[in-house]
């Protein structure tokens, strides 16, 4: 029977269930082996009729890699099968889900995670590389993790892969434009480095949220890539910009952002001069961040003490309802831990716990005066705990500038 709109198709020992993820050629489905341990799997099926030539090439290049190869931090192929509608790769189930889904719920990556993910794909790279081989496709669709808690990495889809040794050169385009080697988009005449290159565009993304050239056509990203612009400008530009408007919270949390980005440059840039107008930056940024924290500081305060008359309201409201009762009582404590000061991880925590509760309740609330209450409630703590979240981050990036700008003279002038 062939698969119907979005049933997975049927394959003699394995129960097909959940999809996982769709690529260029390839649907890629949960699975379990029809056997007494009922083995997680995953299993990639890709339909014979979406294949001409070169994607047959492809696949059999893929499955001849996969089969040769172990490694940690590579996808295993266990098996692979056929019939007259499809081929199936039959994969090490990661449930981890991909990088890509990964960074984008996180937003961005801490550096002590990136660093190890780095490593890992370092590991599986020097790997392929010691066998002559290429990936060609390396994004973070493509690279695995192998559970959601203290994952691995493992690199996947080989569907680009060519064996290739390092003085190699193709002329063939592969791979996807944003994460390609600058070579391979504009002379489509490349070796066994492009690698290299994707691995810098995933590190960024990973710290950064989002790949360093994102284009919308070739010709951008052509541009972007040539162009000597520093990449991070924009985040200033756009600070700039919301302190012009008097967005003092926005323009706040943009510098801070900007000073992440230029703190590290700080201590990385051996240029004597560029490193000179780095620390004249970082500098600038930190006095107006702090201006502009005071002024954020004083009108956030008088603002939250205008929620005051209805947060007492909601409690005589919410009397004869003891959940709530406990909820709103949290989320006193949380607001008297956050003017006391002490410690922000506690107070994020215990705003944290209450919103959770109070939204459950709110969901359950009928219309009326008292929904209404809650839900204004709700959106002012949403607010303060943004707001700790934002001074918490702020102050690590600020803290990090004063000690960059500590540094000793000596390693501005440590070459040339
Ligand atoms: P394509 O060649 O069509 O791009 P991929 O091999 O990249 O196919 O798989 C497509 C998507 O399916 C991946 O981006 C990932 O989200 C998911 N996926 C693939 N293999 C696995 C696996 N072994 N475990 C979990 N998810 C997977
Ligand atoms: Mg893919």
């Amino acid at each position: 029977m062939a698969a119907a709109g979005w049933a997975p198709p049927r394959l003699p020992g394995f129960i097909l269930t959940e999809r996982l993820g769709t690529g260029t050629y390839a649907t890629v489905y949960k699975a379990y082996r029809k056997t007494d341990t009922r083995e997680v799997v995953a299993i990639k099926c890709v339909s014979k009729r979406s294949l001409n030539r070169a994607s047959v090439e492809n696949l059999l290049t893929e499955i001849e890699i996969l089969k040769t190869i172990r490694h940690p931090h590579i996808v295993e192929l266990k098996d692979f099968q056929w019939d007259s509608d499809h081929i199936y790769l039959i994969m090490e189930f990661c449930a981890g889900g991909d990088l890509s889904r990964f960074i984008r719920m996180r937003r961005i990556l801490p550096e002590k995670v990136a660093r190890i993910f780095l490593q890992q794909l370092a590991c599986a790279l020097k790997f392929l590389h010691d066998h002559n081989i290429s990936h060609l496709d390396l994004k973070p669709q493509n690279i695995l993790l192998s559970t959601p808690e203290n994952p691995q990495l493992k690199l996947a889809d080989f569907g680009f892969a060519q064996y290739m040794s390092p003085w190699d050169e193709k002329h063939v385009l592969r791979g996807s434009p944003l994460y390609m080697a600058p070579e391979m988009v504009c002379c489509q005449q490349y070796d066994a480095r492009v690698d290299l290159w994707s691995v810098g565009v995933i590190l960024y993304e990973a710290l950064f949220g989002r790949p360093p050239f994102a284009s919308r056509s070739f010709a951008e990203l052509e541009e972007k890539i040539r162009s000597d612009r520093a990449i991070e400008t924009d985040l200033v530009v756009e600070a700039v910009k919301k302190d012009q408007e008097g967005d003092a919270s926005a323009a706040l949390s943009l510098y801070c952002k900007a000073l992440e980005y230029f703190v590290p440059a700080l201590y990385y840039e051996s240029d004597a001069r560029r490193k000179e107008a780095i620390r004249a930056k970082v500098g600038q940024y930190i006095s107006r961040a702090e201006e502009l924290k005071a002024l954020v500081t004083s009108s956030s305060k008088s603002l939250l003490q205008q929620g005051n008359p209805a947060r007492e309201l909601l409690r005589e409201m919410a009397k004869d309802k003891p959940r709530l009762c406990a909820a709103l009582d949290v989320a006193s404590a949380a607001i008297a831990k956050e003017e006391e000061g002490k410690d922000d991880n506690d107070t994020l925590k215990l705003y944290q716990h209450s919103l959770g509760e109070l939204l459950l309740l709110l969901a359950a609330e009928p219309a009326g005066r008292r929904r209404e209450l809650l839900h204004a409630e709700i959106q002012a703590l949403m607010a303060r705990a943004e707001y700790l979240k934002d001074q918490m981050k702020m102050r690590e990036a600020q803290s990090m500038g004063k000690e960059a700008l500590a540094e000793p003279v000596r390693s501005t002038c440590t070459l040339q």
